[in-house]
Formats: C-alpha cells, structure tokens, sequence
C-alpha cells in the first residue's frame, strides 16, 4: 500500500516529524539512510554536549533541568523515540519525482511511493565551505574567499572535495555554538588541534564556515539555484512537501531541539489537511 508519507531522515527532526505522525494516526514510514540519528553518531566531536539545558530539550525526554547531554546520550534517548517509529534503515534517498497525485522517491532500494513526503535530512549536516571560489551553500554566514587551487582543503563533515585538493587531507569540522573551534575541541575524526596548527604552518587553509545541508536529491524544481529547498515556511511550493528541521522554518528555534516537536506539530496538522479524509489511517486509528 502507497504510505500517506515518507519522512526522509531519521535524526531528531524527523524522528519528532514521526510522532507527530504516530499520534494523528497518519500511515507513514521514516526512512534513514544509515542508521537512527547518524548525525550525532559520526558528526559530532566527543566532548561536545549539547548547548541547551535539559529543561528545553523535552523531545530528548526527563531530564535534569540543569543538565546538558552529552552526543552519546542524545544518541542513546532518540533511540528510544526511534523504537516506536516505522522505520526503514540503510535506505538512501536519491531523487523525488511528482507522479500524478503522488511522489516517487528514488531510494537505494527502487523506487517508494508516497502521498506525501516530510524532508528531515537536516540542514547541518554537512561541511559549508566555498567551491571554486564561490560559497556551495550561502546561508549568509560564511566568509566568501578567493581559494587559491593549490591549498590542501580539510574537510571533516561532508562530501564538498573542492577540485584540486589532495583527497586524504583532513581538517577540523565547524563548530556550532560558543567555544567549539578547533583550538578548544578535538572531533571524532579529524585532526588534533596541534595538527591544525602545523598544517596551517604549510599553507593550509582552516575552514570556519559552518555547515550545510545536501538536498541536491530533491532536484531543480524544489530548489533554488544554490541548492537551497524552494519554501515558504515549512512548506514546499509543490503539493504534499513539506520541510522540518532547518534554521527558520517557522520559528528562532526551528533547526534545534527545542523547535522541532513544536513545527513537527505545525506540519503534521497541514499534512493532515492535505491528505484529507480519504488520508489513510494506521490500523489503530481506524480501529478506533
Ligand atoms: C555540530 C553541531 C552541534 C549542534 N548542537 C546542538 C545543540 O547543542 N542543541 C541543539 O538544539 N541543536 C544543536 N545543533 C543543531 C541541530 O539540533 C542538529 O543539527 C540536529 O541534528 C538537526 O536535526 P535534523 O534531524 O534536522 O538533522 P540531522 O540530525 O542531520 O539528521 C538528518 C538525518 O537524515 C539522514 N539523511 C540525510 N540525507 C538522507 C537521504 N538522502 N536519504 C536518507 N536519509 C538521509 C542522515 O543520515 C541523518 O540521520 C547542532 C548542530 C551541529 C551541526
């Protein structure tokens, strides 16, 4: 059967998109294509924890109000969101095509059908830095800079290679936040702050420009000429997309912890109005 939506991303904004979903009993499945929450497992350094206090991160469960989880514990409580939720793992999403009244996504497992699709593939997920000397993903809050071709370009976080840098070089990822630079904090992966400092010594250029999300997979007519999703608020100008997850959606808080559940709701209302009565119900609900 043809789901009502497929949530495309299973970190904490779809994982709350999912229960939002759940509770209105909307058939649904979130497909990830790695594994629950991947990037707080592999994206983020050990020492990190996160930067809001337990009290306002309720989607991640009780808590201390004072408290700030470590990556390891946010990975561990979403988890337990994710156990309840339909959930297709390993699963990558590599095209969205409108198809009459409905969306294929094109996955690493064939094409999936859809009613509707909830885009939760973040908005952070990957390492902004400038290609060929311009920006791959202006969000406003990089530094535009003329790269001469021959500096090794570190990258940590995400598939942006610009032409000419020796593959196997390696630099810290941005931080987010206060005092996550590289000379205070050493990612999973990367370099030692040390090693930074030495390479840096040698003509090597530390990227500070924050990070980006890849939504190349959702094709030209949804995004805009730099590669940014088309929306007015979380909603997509096509039919049945909507976006959750990223910085301003509807709300300051809409690209952390605090914003997802509350725009999860947001979406999961309109979703419902969309799909309308005939929107199919989970089992559960139609039993009831
Ligand atoms: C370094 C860093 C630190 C942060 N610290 C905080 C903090 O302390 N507090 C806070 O509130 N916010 C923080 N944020 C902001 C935000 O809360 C996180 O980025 C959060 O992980 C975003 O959730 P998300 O679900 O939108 O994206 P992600 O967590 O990135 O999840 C997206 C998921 O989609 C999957 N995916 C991507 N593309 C596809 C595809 N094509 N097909 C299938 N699956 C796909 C990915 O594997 C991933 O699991 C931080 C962000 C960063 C980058």
């Amino acid at each position: 059967m043809v789901p009502d939506c497929v949530v495309v991303g299973a970190g904490p904004a779809g994982l709350a998109a999912g229960a939002e979903l759940t509770g209105r009993g909307i058939d649904h499945v979130v497909v990830e294509r790695a594994r629950v929450d991947e990037s707080w497992r592999t994206q983020r350094w050990d020492s990190l924890r996160v930067n809001n206090p337990g009290f306002m991160n309720l989607m991640l469960g009780e808590q201390k109000p004072n408290t700030y989880l470590t990556a390891g514990e946010v990975v561990e409580r979403l988890e337990v969101l994710a156990s309840t939720a339909p959930l297709r793992t390993g699963l990558t999403v590599h095209g969205l095509t409108r198809a009459g009244e409905r969306w294929i996504l094109g996955t690493s497992d064939g094409p999936i059908e859809a009613r509707s699709v909830v885009v939760s593939s973040g908005g952070g997920r990957m390492f902004a830095a400038p290609r060929n000397g311009r920006p791959c993903c202006p969000t406003g809050s990089y530094s535009v800079m003329r790269r001469p071709t021959r500096i090794p370009v570190i990258c940590r976080a995400g598939p942006f290679w610009p032409s000419g840098a020796p593959r196997g070089s390696r630099c810290d990822g941005p931080g987010t936040g206060t005092g996550t630079g590289t000379s205070e904090t050493t990612p999973r992966t990367g370099a030692t702050a040390g090693t930074v400092a030495r390479r840096a010594e040698i003509g090597s250029v530390i990227w500070c420009t924050g990070y980006a999300g890849d939504f190349h997979w959702l094709g030209e007519d949804l995004t805009d000429p730099h590669g940014l999703p088309l929306r007015r608020g979380p909603a997509s100008p096509a039919p049945g997309v909507w976006f959750v997850g990223l910085r301003w959606l509807i709300r300051r808080s809409s690209g952390n912890f605090v914003g997802f559940p509350r725009d999860a709701a947001v979406i999961a209302d309109a979703l419902e109005s969309y799909l309308g009565p005939s929107g199919s119900r989970s089992s559960s609900d139609s039993a009831a």
